[in-house]
């Protein structure tokens, strides 16, 4: 994508390096601006996050993903054709309360893609060539946003690092928010811009435990897995909100992992604790 003669080449400051910053900084960057990416973890990737682990990772967050826009599959097709492979998690199940399984194989409507050898690879992909430009800068949370001290027309940031280092980013002509609703609330008040905030006072978020199971022993000669005979079920069981077999997705190491996922807790209860299965 080439910047048109007639749009001036703007300075752009991208708070949060999940997937939303990662393509938003990687547009503007090929559209010819100047984009500088702040992310508080030391890994791009946010919500799309792998756990590695001495039995083999987990995706923590996204479990997968569908391909129903054209553009993202030019996206993946340019950048990440080696990376992305199809799941053959078709039946999904549903569980009831009690974890009977209510509905065998709902139709299936779209693939389910993976990146491999786990999730966090697609942005650790996207977030390279910010990275070849300096544009990436990890462990740096935006803790202010301010008018620039020298151009009040433009922006600056205040940042922290992981070490309590802080230092003033400025010349921003725009600065783009790609961090949870709640976050970006959070952060837009404390930089006293109220009407900013307004907007995001009505999007309730709510946390998620993701439970990480693996099990080493589990292999016998002749049988492919030990357990449920599927690979990934959704469950109305309140506390229960989805469950996938790690080792199923392509890539993966062969050890015997599940990864379930709570349903969304509310406010009230948070502090609720699970009991042991
Ligand atoms: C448990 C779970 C399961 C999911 N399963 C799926 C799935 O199967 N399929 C699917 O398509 N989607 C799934 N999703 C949703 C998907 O993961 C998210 O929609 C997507 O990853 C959000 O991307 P994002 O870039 O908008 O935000 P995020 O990924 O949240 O990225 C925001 C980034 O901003 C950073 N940040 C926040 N505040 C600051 C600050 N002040 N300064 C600097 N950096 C900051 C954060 O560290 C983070 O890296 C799931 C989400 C969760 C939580």
């Amino acid at each position: 994508m080439a910047r048109s003669h007639r749009t001036p080449r703007r300075q752009f400051a991208v708070i949060g390096a999940g997937m939303a910053g990662l393509a938003c900084a990687r547009t503007l960057q090929r559209a010819g601006h100047a984009v500088q990416v702040f992310e508080a973890a030391p890994e791009p990737g946010g919500r799309v996050a792998t756990h590695l682990s001495p039995f083999g990772s987990f995706d923590t967050g996204a479990q997968y993903f569908t391909v129903r826009d054209a553009r993202f599959t030019q996206a993946l097709d340019t950048t990440a054709p080696d990376l992305v492979r199809r799941w053959s998690a078709n039946a999904v199940r549903v569980l009831d309360e009690h974890g009977r399984v209510v509905e065998a194989a709902p139709p299936r409507r779209d693939a389910h893609w993976v990146a491999i050898p786990a999730m966090h690879r697609l942005p650790q992909r996207w977030a390279e060539p910010l990275q070849a430009a300096s544009a990436l800068h990890l462990g740096t949370r935006v803790t202010h946003i301010a008018r620039d001290a020298l151009v009040p027309a433009r922006w600056q940031l205040h940042t922290q690092g992981l070490e309590g280092d802080q230092r003033v980013h400025a010349g921003f002509d725009r600065v783009i928010l790609a961090v949870p609703a709640s976050q970006a609330r959070s952060l837009l008040l404390i930089s006293e811009l109220p009407s900013l905030a307004e907007a995001l006072a009505a999007v309730d978020m709510a946390p998620c435990w993701t439970l990480m199971l693996a099990y080493p022993n589990a292999s016998q000669p002749g049988l492919q897995t030990l357990g449920p005979q599927w690979n990934a079920a959704r469950s109305t069981h309140h506390r229960v909100a989805w469950l996938a077999r790690e080792s199923s997705k392509p890539g993966r190491e062969p050890v015997e992992r599940w990864t379930v996922q709570a349903s969304p807790l509310g406010r009230a209860n948070t502090r609720t604790t699970m009991p042991a299965a």
